[in-house]
């Protein structure tokens, strides 16, 4: 039962059923109301029509009594002609009385001789100019007086009985017929609105079925809507939200399986190596340790893929929480350098640091240190035995720049704008031999947005890279800004 109520309720309170009942009034009170105003406006004016009619029928016979004499007992045919014609036509009965109220003239021929008093008749002798009405039933009696032309004075008065019988026949029937005309018309706007409300709700119910198949995990949803510029612009939105969510999704599936590959290919090599071990008798001490060296370095490379999983994990997390404090840079750039220089020297790669002015800037440097030390590192990974590697850091009001440099193996082109995607290697085998996980320049690339800065790369094959950083000096606070 409250199931019930319950439906009913949002039945009513849609926006189809409100459409509905708003459309429907509009169109038929109007149409009432203006029926109404013209019924009641034609049929007074029919009566009143009438009237005037009669009146100056009246009018004549006034007219004819006075030039006659007949209330001073001549005889007129005119008189009676006219009296006898205005019953005719108006279903009627017409009397003729003088200044006693003696009919002197009476259509029906039943009260010749008598005296009459009526109100409206006796109401005559006092205004020469009024006449009077009375309805009874289907009849109206109109009394009008007879005033002398050259004296002014009521002599008589005509009393004009005739039927409204025919009219109100009339009105019956336009009554009738324009009862029939509301309820065409209203049947009409009862289809016209509830079409409407259909075509105008049908969209929003697009909507909803849209958002339950993104709620059952469907990403690759398009809504297309185009009955109105609103709507449109809704699913147009709509459209843009799905593709973000989609381009989302599939990035954490690729992600994942990405993630998969990659320590699957270490747990490979070790269960390749360690087969190979047992599977031979009274092997040498030496090939033993041989092996062992490459399961280490195995296990080595993906401690270091999930080492770099992890801060990548850290940094998402944090992404609101930036531990920001002012930092002198090039202190900061001075110890990565030493930490990294017996890298460079292994290698015979000259690592130099300019500086050309202090530098002091509001950042979270655990992340910065991470980001620069990933891009002096791959520096000289990427570089020639002999090579070089110049960093140099400059400031202006707003922002500092750091420029890393290398005289490296340098990156092709067509994949300069993949380098930042995860896992992403331009050679996997130099990568893997490097001991490159492919997620160093990603988390680089999130830590610079995090700070609100920009990461720019210029490189030619065999020739090196330069990668210039520009970071604000302070801290620009707002809404979270994905990495
Ligand atoms: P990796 O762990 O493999 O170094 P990165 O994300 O740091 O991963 O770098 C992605 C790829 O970009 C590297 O595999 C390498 O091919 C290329 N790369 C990055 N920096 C340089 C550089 N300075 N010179 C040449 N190639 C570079």
């Amino acid at each position: 039962m409250k199931k019930r109520w319950d439906k009913i309720r949002y039945q009513l309170k849609s926006m189809r059923a409100q459409l509905f009942t708003v459309i429907f009034l509009v169109g038929l009170i109007p149409v009432i109301l203006f029926s109404i105003i013209f019924i009641r406006t034609y049929n007074g004016q029919t009566i009143s029509q009438r009237n005037d009619e009669v009146k100056s029928y009246g009018n004549v016979l006034s007219n004819l009594v006075l030039s006659s004499g007949y209330l001073f007992g001549k005889d007129s045919t005119e008189v009676e002609k006219e009296a006898a014609e205005i019953a005719g036509v108006y279903q009627g009965r017409v009397m003729i009385m003088d200044q006693n109220l003696k009919v002197v003239k009476d259509t029906y021929d039943m009260e010749d001789g008598n005296t009459v008093i009526s109100t409206e008749v006796i109401q005559c002798f006092s205004d020469k100019n009024a006449f009077f009405t009375n309805e009874i039933g289907d009849y109206i009696q109109l009394a009008m007086p007879i005033a002398d032309t050259s004296t002014e004075n009521v002599i008589g008065a005509i009393l004009i009985s005739y039927s409204t019988k025919n009219l109100h026949l009339l009105e019956e029937s336009i009554n009738y017929r324009t009862l029939l005309l509301i309820l065409a018309i209203a049947i009409c706007i009862l289809v016209i609105s509830m079409f409407y409300s259909y075509i105008v709700s049908r969209p929003l119910q697009k909507v909803t079925d849209s958002i339950d198949d993104i709620t059952r995990g469907e990403t690759d949803v398009t809504m297309k809507l185009n009955t109105y510029s609103e709507l449109k612009k809704i699913s147009e939105s709509f459209n843009q939200m799905t593709g973000y969510i989609h381009e989302q999704d599939t990035a954490r599936k690729d992600f994942v399986s990405n993630v998969s590959h990659e320590l699957k290919t270490p747990l490979a090599s070790m269960k390749v190596l360690s087969d190979s071990l047992l599977s031979q008798d009274g092997m040498p001490e030496e090939l033993y340790k041989e092996f062992l060296v490459d399961i280490t370095h195995e296990i080595e490379r993906m401690t270091k893929i999930i080492n770099d999983l992890l801060t990548m994990v850290k940094l998402d997390k944090n992404s609101a929480k930036m531990q920001v404090e002012s930092v002198n840079v090039n202190e900061l750039l001075e110890s990565l350098l030493k930490r990294l220089r017996p890298l460079a020297q292994k290698r015979n790669i000259e690592l130099t640091l300019e500086s050309f002015r202090p530098v002091v800037a509001e950042i979270d440097d655990v992340k910065i240190s991470i980001a620069l030390n990933n891009l002096i590192e791959n520096a000289i990974k990427y570089n020639y035995d002999d090579g070089w590697v110049r960093v140099s850091l400059n400031a202006d009001h707003k922002f500092f720049y750091v420029k890393i440099q290398d005289s490296g193996v340098g990156i092709p082109e067509d994949v300069q704008d993949k380098i930042y995607d995860r896992f992403y290697r331009v050679d996997k085998a130099r990568s893997r031999e490097t001991g490159g996980t492919g997620l160093g320049l990603a988390l680089t690339r999130g830590v610079i947005l995090l700070h609100r800065g920009s990461i720019k790369l210029y490189s030619k094959e065999k020739e090196g890279t330069t990668f210039t950083l520009r970071i604000p000096l302070n801290y620009i606070v707002t809404e979270n800004v994905g990495s």
